[in-house]
């Protein structure tokens, strides 16, 4: 390309910057490290990379970018080497940094470009307080040869030598250990790369070609057909049927809970290993239909393809931690004494329903589904109308995986007339649901009646909605906090129970913070979710759009609207809502207390941390929270007293990860312990004692531990 342009142009070369970003992104989303590991690797990399560019100095023209003598000596010398001409390379140096250096390659008459930040005064020292730290770090040319006065041959060497060479050996990069046992997250696809887009790109093409297709129930491992289909729809192009599901009928919920019952004792009984298996199985399987199981995600609740492909991990991911955590809860808690023994332990407490949302369509499912499972309850699923298909294909998976033909059932229908059956039969023991707030408090009322017949209270298990705030202190990084908010508001069109749609903003900071909010929603991406591009979707249905137009017009009246987005074309296409911003918003407003699961986001300005922390706690929920601030004390305060489920300081608040982020709120966003934490299993377990006198008319039989 620079050739048929005619014109040189400069390329700059440097070492190390952002390394230690790349490794820790890395560490976090478990993914290989893509950068050099050991710092020799690099210095000879800059030198293999300075040949190149010399060897092609009539189309590139290098600029050396290091303070490293050894870097800018073998520069020197292949410039010397392939005759370059003076002016067709240059170095760089930082203001304030190896003024040494800079003599001599001045005086050596070699040309030199000093760079100093410029402008704003806060952002400019940041950036050069960054630099001198990186040139300063352990690994440095300069603190090796000022600070250390490490031998001239050493600094000097050839850096393959110095691989063999130092006695050092350089750094390696150590994973820190996250989990004490073998559990890693699932990583999530790396779509930077080639390969994963194309193999995205044909399992979109692979799954629009199954479309229209028809799932019926599956009750004690036989489809049924009940005579009544519901089409879902795919959001982003809602006259295309992603597939028809057949409707469960009262008939269809009874036999299900009876096969259930009927399978439980044999399941309760199955050794926790071979339970566990299953799971494990299960998750290999998810891994080898991945981008499959993605696509269909994409399709059928028009969810961008970053997300579904984490909603994909985190069934895997659910599947190999409670897998684990049932192996970890498996070994009886033994208090023995002379003469007495006595154990502790779990069992299974019979049939659980699992009532699911949307908006994880296989993770949320298949994660309360899983827990149950591995506990040794048979379980009823009931996913929501409008993921129906992608819980078709959960089923399909733990099937394949092995389940025995009574354990699991899937159960697809209108949530208002099989929900109640359901959640009232005297035989369901469980109840595990996810979804708003509404639903899961009457779950909770009806579940609480002990009908005729029934002989135990059952269990319920529900996580709830949220309206979260993330408070943006005076001193926050913009940069940061301005993307953090963006994230985690508009996000799969902010409808995630951890969305935050309410932002709180301290007065210092609140004029440079709002335009540049502004700024940053406006070039978002709204598009239909199979597009690559897509950040906003749509959101999941007319009557959810419907639902979220109104709240917006609701805001008119209560505050001042001050960016909603221009959805063009896309408005007759799709479900979709233009991302739109409220602000001067007060605390009692109806956009300021209920959840409104759409791109809709609050904007609060307050004088002090303290009114700060009571708005954000001031509504009925508690479960997802943020803050943006670099001053220690601050971030301690709100520690402490923003009390909610999930806490983020710095950082989105959306993406929890099973295990690092165990998931779920209190007050009315939830009474589950949480999802993906070391807790949540004990809810679909009964702890059982056995004390047992081993003592025989005044014999002590020697206890089985000191056979
Ligand atoms: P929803 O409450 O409308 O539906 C959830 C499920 O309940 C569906 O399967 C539905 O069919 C079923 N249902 C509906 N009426 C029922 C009834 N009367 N009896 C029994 N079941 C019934 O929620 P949704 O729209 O699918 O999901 C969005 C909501 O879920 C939001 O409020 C969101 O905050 C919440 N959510 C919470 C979490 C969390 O972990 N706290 C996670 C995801 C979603």
């Amino acid at each position: 390309t620079v050739r048929r342009r005619g014109t040189p142009i400069w390329v700059r070369l440097v070492k190390g910057a952002y390394w230690d970003y790349e490794n820790a992104l890395a560490d976090q989303m478990n993914w290989p490290v893509p950068v050099f590991t050991r710092k020799w690797e690099s210095d000879a990399q800059f030198e293999r990379l300075t040949r190149f560019l010399m060897q092609n100095y009539r189309d590139l023209r290098p600029a050396f970018g290091s303070h490293n003598i050894r870097s800018l000596a073998h520069a020197l010398a292949c410039a010397d080497y392939y005759d370059l001409p003076p002016g067709a390379y240059e170095f760089q140096m930082l203001y304030g940094m190896a003024d040494p250096m800079k003599k001599v390659i001045v005086e050596m008459g070699h040309r030199l470009r000093v760079y100093t930040p410029y402008g704003q005064l806060l952002p400019g020292m940041a950036y050069l307080v960054r630099r001198l730290l990186e040139n300063t770090s352990n690994d440095s040319f300069l603190r090796a040869s000022f600070t250390e006065l490490r031998p001239e041959e050493e600094l000097l060497m050839n850096p393959t030598l110095a691989a063999q060479w130092s006695p050092r050996g350089g750094t390696t990069f150590s994973r820190r250990t996250i989990a004490p046992d073998d559990f890693r997250n699932e990583p999530h696809t790396d779509f930077s790369r080639e390969d994963a887009r194309s193999e995205m790109a044909s399992a979109l093409r692979a799954v629009a070609g199954q479309f229209d297709r028809s799932y019926p129930l599956v009750i004690d491992g036989q489809t049924v057909e009940t005579g009544q289909w519901l089409s879902s729809h795919d959001p982003s192009q809602h006259q295309r049927v992603v597939g028809r599901f057949a409707l469960a009928r009262p008939s269809d919920a009874e036999a299900a809970v009876a096969a259930a019952h009927g399978a439980f004792p044999a399941w309760r009984d199955t050794p926790a290993g071979d339970r566990a298996k299953l799971l494990f199985r299960a998750a290999q399987i998810m891994r080898r239909r991945r981008f499959e199981l993605t696509a269909w995600e994409v399709y059928e609740c028009g969810k961008p393809w970053r997300e579904s492909d984490a909603d994909v991990a985190e069934a895997i991911d659910f599947c190999e931690f409670y897998a684990r955590e049932m192996l970890r809860l498996d070994n009886p808690r033994r208090r023995d004494v002379l003469g007495e023994e006595n154990e502790y332990f779990y069992e299974a407490r019979g049939v659980a329903v699992v009532i699911a949302p949307w908006n994880f369509p296989l993770a949320i499912l298949c994660g309360m589904t899983s827990a149950a499972l591995v506990c040794g309850n048979p379980v009823i699923m009931k996913p929501a109308e409008q993921s129906s298909v992608v819980a078709a294909k959960l089923m399909e998976v733990f099937q394949e995986a092995g389940v025995p033909p009574g354990v699991l059932h899937y159960l697809p229908g209108r949530g208002e007339e099989i929900g109640p059956i359901l959640v009232n039969h005297r035989d369901v023991a469980v109840i595990a649901f996810t979804g708003s707030r509404g639903v899961g408090l009457s779950i909770h009322r009806q579940a609480a009646e002990t009908p005729p017949g029934q002989d135990h209270v059952k269990r319920v298990i529900a996580e709830m909605g949220g309206k979260n705030a993330i408070i943006v202190d005076a001193d926050a990084d913009l940069d940061e906090a301005v993307k953090g908010v963006v994230d985690s508001a508009f996000g799969y069109a902010g409808q995630k129970c951890s969305a935050c749609s309410r932002v709180i903003v301290l007065e210092p900071i609140y004029d440079t913070f709002l335009p540049r909010l502004i700024e940053a929603t406006r070039s978002l991406r709204i598009a239909p979710a199979e597009d690559p591009a897509c950040f906003v979707s749509p959101v999941i249905d007319g009557e959810a759009r419907d639902r979220i137009l109104r709240m917006i017009e609701q805001g008119k009246t209560e505050a001042k609207l001050a960016y909603s987005a221009d959805l063009g074309a896309l408005a007759h296409e799709g479900f979709f809502v233009p991302p739109t911003i409220f602000v001067d918003v007060p605390q009692s407003a109806v956009i300021a207390q209920e959840e409104i699961f759409g791109p809709v986001l609050a904007v609060m300005k307050v004088q002090t941390l303290d009114e700060a922390i009571d708005l954000a706690n001031g509504t009925a929920y508690a479960l997802t929270g943020g803050l943006f601030s670099r001053s220690p004390a601050n971030i301690a305060e709100v520690r402490g007293r923003f009390r909610v489920g999930n806490l983020y300081i710095n950082r989105k608040i959306t993406g929890a990860l099973v295990d690092r982020q165990p998931f779920g709120g209190f007050k009315l966003s939830g009474i589950g312990s949480k999802a993906g934490g070391p807790d949540y299993l004990q809810q679909f377990l009964l702890p059982r004692a056995i004390c047992e006198n081993t003592m025989r008319h005044g014999f002590v039989p020697t206890p089985p531990s000191t056979h």
